[in-house]
């Protein structure tokens, strides 16, 4: 699922670079979008001379073709800035000039065809009514550029970005900082003027056509648009590196508990495996495995512990066998034990030794003792009632932990002394003959 969700993310990212890639290729090396200018463009236009300003020059328009042939006689009066001019209305129906803001140049096919050297000026005129004022056109901005060599180049290519606005009408207007600049947001008209030293005399223009183009969408907002997208792509992976992250953490937790529930678990069957090695299934007291421990004690200590063992073995078992059957031998086992049980200290540690053969563990008790508790037992175990109205006796051989004596030596002498009871006519307690105490029991 995640390598699934990874491969995913990285094919998206694939595209995404691909994406920008095309983008930028098509950009700089895809079509342009063209705004002509010219006699089929169906635009308004007309000849300008400065007799409006007071000037005595006079413009006037004919048609060659598809040019337009600006006839211009220079005339010198009172008007210190005399010229002629084309100028083409970009205005719709309602006025509304035309926004190039994302243009970037213009191409101007026009040259004088006599006398040729002289200045050309072309000029964009923007409406904003931030200093717009109605009926006065001199109050819109003009964006204007010299050009001194149309006879040699043609046609002009222009940046717009290299044209400029004339200080002269950034002090007539008192225009603010904020709008000093070239400005294309609703360009009402496009002009081609004279220079600005043009002298008295008759001159000439041709103009065929102006080409204003510009890409479809500007770099600006083209980079703006990749740079939202990349973010927007940046943060998404971020979000999703994220969730995934605490998503793999709460996985983690969640195994974790698992595992330690499972732990748990583990160690509780351990321990109940290990209980059931160490019982005896019929009578639930130890089996010889769960007294080991005992006798660890004192393999793992160079003193030798106070500790006494008391063979107990039934008197004439197999006769309740044979008499009564198996089943209810197991019975009078289970019940046997149970009264072992019931008349020991809670640190004794009572075994089944095998077959009807019990062994009784005192730590911290001396032979005497010892011998004192197995006479308890052997006389409980008499007076006690059992399945079948049963009559039940037991023989007991006691012996006491000898300084540096192996457990195997120990548990030899409390058989041995169990033995001498059977032998001495069973249902009584011998101490084993060897020992710290060498008692006998009475009865
Ligand atoms: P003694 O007084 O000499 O000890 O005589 P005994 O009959 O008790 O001794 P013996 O060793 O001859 O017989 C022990 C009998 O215990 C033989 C066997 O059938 C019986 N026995 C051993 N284990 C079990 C058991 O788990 N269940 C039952 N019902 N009987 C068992
Ligand atoms: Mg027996
Ligand atoms: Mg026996």
């Amino acid at each position: 699922m995640t390598i699934q969700h990874d491969i995913l993310k990285a094919r998206l990212l694939g595209l995404l670079i691909i994406i920008t890639l095309c983008t930028l290729a098509f950009q700089h090396y895809g079509p342009e979008r063209t705004l002509i200018i010219g006699q089929d463009s169906g635009l308004y236009f007309e000849a300008i001379d400065d007799r409006g300003n007071g000037g005595k020059s006079v413009a006037s328009l004919s048609r060659d073709g598809e040019k337009f042939i600006l006839d211009c006689d220079i005339i010198a009066s009172d008007y210190a800035w005399p010229y002629c001019e084309i100028s083409f209305s970009l205005a719709d129906q309602n006025g509304k000039g035309k926004d190039l803001t994302n243009y970037e140049r213009v191409t101007l096919y026009a040259q004088y065809s006599e006398p040729q050297a002289f200045g050309v000026r072309f000029q964009l005129i923007n409406y904003n009514p931030a200093y717009a004022r109605k009926g006065e056109d001199n109050s819109l901005k003009y964006n204007a550029i010299e050009l001194f060599d149309t006879h040699e180049r043609y046609p002009q290519v222009i940046e717009m970005s290299h044209m400029q606005v004339p200080t002269w009408w950034l002090s007539q207007g008192k225009i603010p900082p904020d709008f000093w600049g070239p400005e294309f947001t609703e360009v009402r008209g496009v002009q081609i003027a004279t220079g600005e030293h043009v002298k008295p005399g008759k001159y000439k223009m041709i103009i065929e056509r102006i080409e204003i183009s510009g890409k479809y969408i500007s770099d600006r907002a083209l980079y703006l648009m990749l740079l939202a997208i990349w973010t927007l792509a940046a943060m998404s992976f971020f979000i999703s590196t994220l969730r995934k992250a605490n998503i793999e953490v709460m996985l983690n937790k969640q195994r974790q508990h698992q595992l330690e529930a499972l732990n748990r678990l583990l160690n509780q069957e351990h321990k109940a495996l290990e209980e059931r090695l160490t019982r005896d299934p019929l009578t639930g007291v130890f089996n010889r495995d769960g007294l080991a421990p005992v006798f660890q004690l004192g393999l793992n200590s160079d003193v030798t512990p106070l500790l006494s063992l008391i063979f107990i073995d039934i008197d004439h078992f197999k006769k309740v066998n044979d008499t009564y059957g198996h089943p209810i031998g197991d019975q009078v086992l289970l019940a046997f034990a149970q009264t072992l049980s019931a008349n020991t200290r809670t640190h004794d540690l009572l075994a089944r030794w095998g077959g009807e053969e019990f062994v009784l563990a005192c730590p911290d008790t001396s032979l005497e003792n010892a011998l004192g508790l197995a006479e308890k037992l052997r006389r409980a175990i008499e007076e006690s009632e059992w399945p079948k109205q049963l009559k039940l006796t037991a023989s007991f051989g006691v012996a006491q932990m000898m300084e540096g004596e192996s457990p195997t030596d120990f548990i030899a002498r409390a058989d041995k002394a169990l033995y001498v009871a059977k032998a001495q006519g069973r249902n009584c307690v011998r101490a084993s003959s060897q020992g710290p105490a060498n008692l006998v029991a009475v009865k």
